[in-house]
């Protein structure tokens, strides 16, 4: 149906391309490697960007007088404003990012699953879990753009809205690259569908920007549209949302297919509504409706192929459907 961009995703250096963890560890990580073929990476490791070299003492995120500090208790260094420096600087040399992708429960990478401390001391109860510093700066710095734990992408749900986010904006990063118009509306166009089961309302913000582009320089539109489309894209679509989009493309068939067919596709679509089942189901099954009855419209469509098939049919751990 549709080609793919490769995705530009900074990811955390030990997830598979270097040795690089406090203990002289790497880990691969099985989603990571089978994303490779997809997706540009640019792996980092703001700890040894920091000057700690492998291998060495861990440091912790620790509540110190009511603040959070990153600290190495082996030494007592404190090397809060080095990461938050270093991670500041990062950010503003990859501009071009589409997404960030992080290694969980560390307290530089973390973003939601870091353990914080009481103290210095070897024991202590966890106050908290919170996020990583280099995670904080990127949250805080680029609100709208992909960021993610490995692990987190062993859900379906999850893993299905950071892909799809990660190939729409690198889809569009090629028409920011090289602005022009009938880019711009072939796009809106493409992702028509998947812009409606996310998001009405910036849906039709987005439809305003590309028709009334008249008066306003083609960067300006570019920049306004980019701008909409990370808000439209930023929550995950409802199982509601999905199953309106699903039956609207159902609709132009709904003549052409054989009753059992029919049956057998709202049963997919009753499977999918009680979380059984993946959103990937229901889109197969349509999928091989739009092939078989050639329709170009909806082959165009971004919602039923966000991203390369190989990354939709990764098995999934079950956790976390919603
Ligand atoms: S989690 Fe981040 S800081 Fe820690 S080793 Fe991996 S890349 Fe480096």
């Amino acid at each position: 149906m549709n080609a793919f961009p490769r995705p530009v995703v900074v990811v955390s250096k030990c997830l598979g391309f270097a040795a690089c963890r406090y203990n002289g560890e790497c880990l691969p990580d099985v989603f990571v490697e089978r994303m490779k073929p997809y997706v540009e990476f640019r792996p980092v490791c703001p700890e040894m960007e920091i000057g700690l070299g492998v291998p060495r003492d861990p440091i912790r995120v620790v509540l110190l007088n009511n603040e959070l500090r990153l600290i190495q208790p082996s030494t007592g260094k404190d090397v809060t404003d080095k990461m938050r420096q270093f991670a500041d600087s990062f950010i503003s040399g990859v501009s071009e990012a589409d997404g960030f992708l992080l290694k969980s429960r560390s307290p530089s990478c973390g973003i939601n699953s870091v353990k914080v401390y009481p103290g210095l001391g070897k024991a202590g109860a966890i106050l908290q879990k919170g996020k990583g510093f280099f995670a904080g700066v990127v949250r805080e710095r680029l609100p709208l753009t992909p960021l993610e734990e490995e692990g987190r992408l062993y859900d379906f749900g999850i893993r299905g809205h950071y892909l799809a986010r990660l190939f729409a904006f690198a889809r569009f990063r090629e028409i920011i690259r090289k602005p022009a118009m009938k880019k711009l509306v072939e796009f809106h166009n493409n992702n028509e569908l998947l812009l409606m089961a996310n998001h009405q309302k910036e849906m039709r913000a987005l439809e305003k920007i590309a028709a009334n582009h008249e008066n306003n320089p083609l960067e300006n539109v570019v920049a306004e549209y980019g701008a909409h489309l990370r808000l439209a894209l930023a929550a995950p679509s409802r199982r509601a949302a999905n199953i309106n989009t699903l039956m609207h493309a159902f609709g132009y068939f709904s003549k052409q297919i054989p009753a059992r067919e029919k049956t057998r596709f709202m049963q997919i679509l009753e499977d999918y509504r009680a979380a059984k089942i993946p959103l990937s189901a229901p889109i197969k099954r349509v999928r091989s409706w739009i092939a078989r009855f050639e329709n170009n419209y909806l082959a165009s469509q971004t919602f039923f192929e966000p991203y390369p098939a190989e990354l939709m049919e990764f098995a999934d751990s079950g956790k976390g459907r919603d």
